[in-house]
């Protein structure tokens, strides 16, 4: 059988795999050019449900809710088919020091942005200028977010009929639902879906895949191959043999063992943030979902083994008010980095075959949503395939090299004693530019103009909620002297004090709002 550009398409695309960056490429696609019987592109979707998705990658970032707009997938829908509760952050636990004596430390990570006022003061002068000793913490003082998350209040509410609320947000959800969701979108969207293994990838003379063999469909040609094949990135990788650019001098974390936990009952406490907790040689994700909470202790095969992470799981699991016994656990190997190129002659590697970094912050989906949406941007109607591939592979690597600098700032700033903690801070494992940034930082708070924002998956607010979570000092003593409007920036925290006030009176419980979405949209 030979799948090819139809009468109807000038071009074609064959999509290998069909995990969340699979789908999701296939629906983005399939919306942004158009559906083949509109005269868009021919797209093909190849699994192999013997290998099966990582299943992995419960926790996503605000950009999820405009992708699922994006693709006309409804927000009640998804959360149903998901299992999905809402996300309004991170909480981290024991991050900045080891715990001694049941004393724990923590911060927390809102997905809002502080609050300006329509003034458009930036806030975080006026509050690294006050006492230290008595200030809230500065991502308390500029959202009530955490206030919401604490009280286990949904970020929105049902008004006039709608649910709209004042927090951003984003979900927790069930990796594998998810991507069926996706994969019914995608078939709507008219996008073919063929069932079989990958087999052969032939090249032709310049390099480019001349075609791929699936024992199941024969030969199997299209204009753009799209590698969704995960971590074995059998196009990318193996065919066209492109570096994989390892990053573990900066990241550690090579382990995952992970775990599922259900609730003593349906109506057990459901947290709308997750919880990452530092422990000896990594961190555990907690993620509640609504039927089940996800749990995995990310981890370096350097500083630990095996057996020593699973007893750490499984305490973690134990004081947190799971049940251990019934507790199966899977481990997950991976090698944090990307390939040095993401798209050649005319294949394109999206999700795992193109990069992996770690759990923390989320960035998997972020990493695939960025892909597609320059990939449907850049797609030639004519001409060379790859005329943008340059510009993409830019994009992409400077946008991974981002996303190093951000969550070794996590990693780097912690003051735990243990070896894994301390090699975290050596100067050689940090990238120069973050490097750089830390010194400025400890004379001025970071500013927008620090970062591209096209290169960028975080904000300068992001790293300020990192950085003053963890405690970092930024001397700012001299210029708070001068600061002139400092009355302003007073009321400015006490309306965003009496705004939490009122949005604890008006949301309603977390887990109570998810039910009625569930059930009536
Ligand atoms: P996969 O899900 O592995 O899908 C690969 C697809 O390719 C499958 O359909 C498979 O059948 C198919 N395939 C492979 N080989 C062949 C072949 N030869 N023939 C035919 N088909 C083939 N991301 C987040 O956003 N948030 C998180 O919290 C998060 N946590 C993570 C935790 C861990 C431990 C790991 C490892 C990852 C995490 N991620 C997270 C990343 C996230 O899991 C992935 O980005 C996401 O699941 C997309 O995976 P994928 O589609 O690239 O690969």
């Amino acid at each position: 059988m030979e799948t090819k550009a139809s009468d109807a398409s000038d071009r074609s695309v064959l999509i290998v795999g069909g995990g969340a960056a699979g789908w999701l490429t296939a629906c983005y696609l399939a919306t942004h050019l158009g559906q083949e019987r509109q005269g868009g592109p021919r797209i093909t979707l190849l699994e192999s449900p013997d290998i099966g998705i990582i299943g992995v990658g419960e926790g996503t970032f605000p950009t999820t809710r405009n992708i699922l707009r994006t693709l006309g997938i409804e927000e009640a829908e998804f959360m149903r088919e998901s299992q999905a509760a809402f996300k309004q952050g991170i909480r981290f636990d024991d991050w900045e020091v080891t715990p001694r004596n049941d004393v724990h430390s923590h911060y927390f990570h809102p997905f809002e942005a502080p609050y300006l006022g329509k003034e458009e003061l930036e806030l975080l002068p006026y509050w690294l200028i006050q006492d230290p000793a008595t200030r809230p913490p500065y991502a308390e003082a500029v959202t009530f977010q955490k206030r919401i998350a604490d009280a286990r209040l949904a970020p929105k509410r049902l008004y006039q009929g709608h649910y709209s609320g004042p927090l951003n947000y984003a979900y927790h959800f069930d990796a594998a639902r998810f991507a069926n969701v996706l994969a019914r979108r995608a078939k709507a969207l008219g996008v073919h879906h063929l069932q079989g293994l990958l087999g052969e990838v032939v090249l032709d003379d310049t390099g480019a895949i001349s075609h791929a063999i699936s024992p199941d469909h024969g030969r199997l040609s299209a204009d753009l191959y799209v590698d969704c094949t995960g971590f074995r990135s059998e196009l990318l990788g193996k065919a066209l043999n492109v570096p994989f650019r390892p990053v573990s001098g900066t990241l550690f974390a090579d382990r995952a063992v992970v775990c599922q936990v259900s609730y003593p009952n349906a109506n057990a406490p459901l947290e709308s943030y997750t919880i990452a907790t530092a422990h000896e040689a990594g961190w555990t994700w907690d993620i509640g979902l609504a039927n089940r909470r996800g749990i995995g202790y990310v981890h370096s095969s350097h500083h630990t083994s095996e057996s020593r992470a699973e007893e750490v799981l499984a305490a973690y699991v134990a004081r947190s008010g799971g049940k251990t016994a019934a507790v199966e656990m899977r481990h997950i190997s991976f090698d944090a980095g990307y390939r040095t190129q993401h798209w050649v002659k005319n294949c394109v590697a999206v999700g795992l075959s193109a990069g992996f970094l770690e759990p923390l912050e989320s960035t998997g989906m972020v990493l695939i949503e960025a892909a597609v949406n320059k990939i449907a941007e850049f797609f030639p109607h004519s001409g060379p395939i790859d005329a943008s591939a340059g510009l993409f592979n830019d994009l992409m690597v400077k946008r991974y090299d981002a996303i190093i600098n951000f969550i070794k700032l996590h990693y780097c700033l912690s003051k735990r004693e243990e070896p894994f903690w301390r090699d975290n801070t050596a100067a050689e494992s940090i990238p120069e530019r973050l490097r750089m940034l830390l010194d400025i930082w400890q004379h001025r708070p970071p500013s927008r103009y620090d970062f591209v924002i096209d290169h960028e998956t975080f904000a300068h607010f992001n790293y300020q909620y990192i950085l003053y979570g963890m405690n970092f000092h930024t001397d700012y003593q001299a210029a708070g002297r001068a600061l002139p409007m400092k009355d302003k920036a007073e009321q400015i925290f006490s309306r965003i004090h009496s705004f939490g006030e009122q949005a604890a009176k008006d949301l309603s419980a977390h887990r109570a709002t998810i039910k009625a979405i569930y059930d009536n949209g």
